[in-house]
């Protein structure tokens, strides 16, 4: 039991710094705001904090949850009011891959990912380090 709760921590840690890197990705910083962003499907702009990170295909299965080929910025109307704004969200989709690309997504749900503890640590960092790496990035622009 104890162990069950652990892994419930670390994988909540992992989506945390997931969705930063996502929403990081997809805002840019705007003076005075802070960062904003374009909600992916209804195209409205947003503050970094206001944003979610929203999925093209449904289910919060491993394969799914941690794809950020199938996860873009979203807000909060879209993803949870529209359950992700489908019919929205395959528009932008479609024009940002391939049809090919789009049936390989779908394919998604169906395969199973197990992930132990150690799994969530390492998708934590990874993305601690690739959301610094943006910045970093950004800062050698200015
Ligand atoms: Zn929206």
């Amino acid at each position: 039991m104890k162990n069950t709760k652990k892994i419930t921590t670390v994988k909540k840690k992992a989506w945390t710094e997931f969705s930063k890197y996502i929403r990081t990705r997809d805002t840019k910083p705007q003076w005075p705001e802070g960062r904003i962003g374009t909600c992916v499907t209804c195209k409205r702009p947003y503050e970094f904090k206001k944003l979610q990170a929203g999925h093209f295909i449904p289910g919060r299965m491993n394969s799914v949850l941690f794809n950020e080929s199938i996860v873009f910025a979203q807000c909060y109307h879209c993803n949870v009011g529209l359950k992700s704004n489908p019919r929205e969200y395959d528009k932008f989709m479609r024009t940002k891959y391939t049809e090919k690309e789009i049936q390989s997504f779908d394919k998604l749900p169906y395969i199973i990912k197990k992930y132990i503890y150690q799994d969530y640590i390492d998708i934590a960092q990874e993305y601690k380090k690739k959301t610094q790496a943006l910045l970093d990035k950004e800062n050698d622009l200015s």
